[in-house]
């Protein structure tokens, strides 16, 4: 699909339902290939308004859920359509519950940490967004040498908090927006270490709402990847290693100021959409491909920091993946690499 210029332009709802272009079977590959997570790419999802929630959803957990909700203010990025239903459970039980309702009715589910990793297309997400950031999935527990983690907690308080009692392996995590379950899902790293390293095990809600403890081995952690696509991560167990408390204090301070410093300074819209390739840096290899400051209406890459994009005011979502497209398409004719999406397209 090309436009006038002759530039690959982004899918358009007209291009059917099959993935039928090059973007979207890439999109498709860097997504994974989970059954049960359709991936919608270069597809409208327009909200079907048939599907009533009080069809869908048992009396009990009807209250935890709203309809046609903006998602937008939940995301890094502040840009995007609705979700058909999004629910804030305030229990770990109501969340099988949730699960099993939608499933029962073939509704796709999403769950959201932070939303410092997600793109939800203008048309909005048809399905049940099951929002994470609550209390009942935000707690922090250690045991010995060992940290219990809620899904919902941030990433960087279960740093803080392991480093305060003289445990290393998560400080280099620092300052990472997120939350414990979607560094877990895409197995974040920084600084050459990935999270999955440090993990023991894992409960998690499979597809059709049962709970099950899972290995890390089982989890099949690799760069940036794991097998967890499909599944709802609850809780997470770490086992962390005893170390100097002022020791790690003073590195973990150290990671979070450079990490800062590396930051577009004057916006928080920001994500970073691609995986360093091994051993290499995104930041070079755009950057070497004279990337730096691409725009695309009004979403731009950084200019002295590349691999981060930005939402400037009235970008839109098709704007993210037209630019999105270019970059890999550069990149990968000037270099040979084919860089792999890290931003999950809703
Ligand atoms: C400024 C900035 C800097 C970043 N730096 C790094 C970095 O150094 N290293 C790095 O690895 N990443 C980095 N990232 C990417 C991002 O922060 C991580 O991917 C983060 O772990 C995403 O967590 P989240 O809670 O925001 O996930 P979300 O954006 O909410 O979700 C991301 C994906 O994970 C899934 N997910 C989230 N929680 C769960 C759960 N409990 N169960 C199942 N699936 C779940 C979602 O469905 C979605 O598919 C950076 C992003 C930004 C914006």
């Amino acid at each position: 699909m090309r436009g006038g210029d002759g530039s690959r332009q982004a899918p358009s709802p007209e291009d059917g339902d099959s993935l039928d272009c090059e973007f979207c079977r890439w999109l498709a590959n860097c997504r994974g290939s989970h059954p049960h997570s359709p991936v919608r790419v270069g597809h409208d999802v327009s909200l079907n308004p048939t599907v009533m929630l009080a069809d869908v959803f048992p009396e009990e957990l009807q209250h935890l859920i709203g309809e046609n909700q903006p998602l937008n203010e939940s995301l890094w990025l502040g840009i995007g359509g609705p979700a058909r239903f999004l629910a804030e459970p305030v229990e770990i039980k109501q969340i099988s519950g949730l699960v099993r309702a939608a499933r029962k009715h073939d509704l796709a589910v999403r769950v959201l940490g932070h939303g410092s990793n997600v793109l939800v297309r203008e048309a909005g997400f048809d399905g049940l967004v099951i929002s994470l950031g609550g209390p009942a999935t935000c707690q922090l527990a250690i045991e010995g040498n060992r940290l219990k983690a809620g899904a919902g907690a941030k990433l960087t308080h279960a740093a803080i908090k392991t480093v305060g009692e003289g445990l290393g392996g998560l400080e280099h995590l620092v300052g990472i927006p997120g939350s414990v379950g979607g560094a877990v899902v895409g197995n974040a790293s920084a600084e050459g270490r990935d999270i999955g390293s440090v993990v023991r095990s894992i409960d998690v809600l499979d597809e059709s709402g049962e709970s099950k403890t899972i290995s890390a081995e089982e989890a099949g952690f690799s760069h940036r990847k794991s097998t967890l696509d499909g599944s709802i991560v609850l809780s997470v167990e770490f086992e962390l290693e005893p170390k100097d408390v002022s020791a790690l204090t003073k590195r973990m301070q150290k990671l979070w100021i450079h990490r800062g410093q590396r930051r577009p300074a004057d916006t928080s819209r920001i994500v970073m959409p691609f995986i360093d390739p091994d051993s290499m840096s995104t930041r070079e290899l755009i950057a070497s491909t004279g990337l730096s400051g691409l725009r695309e209406g009004d979403v731009s890459l950084d200019l002295s920091a590349p691999q981060y994009l930005i939402a400037h005011e009235n970008a839109t979502s098709e704007q993210c993946l037209r630019l999105i497209e270019r970059v890999r398409e550069q990149v990968l004719l000037q270099t040979g690499i084919d860089l792999r999406l890290n931003l999950q397209i809703w």
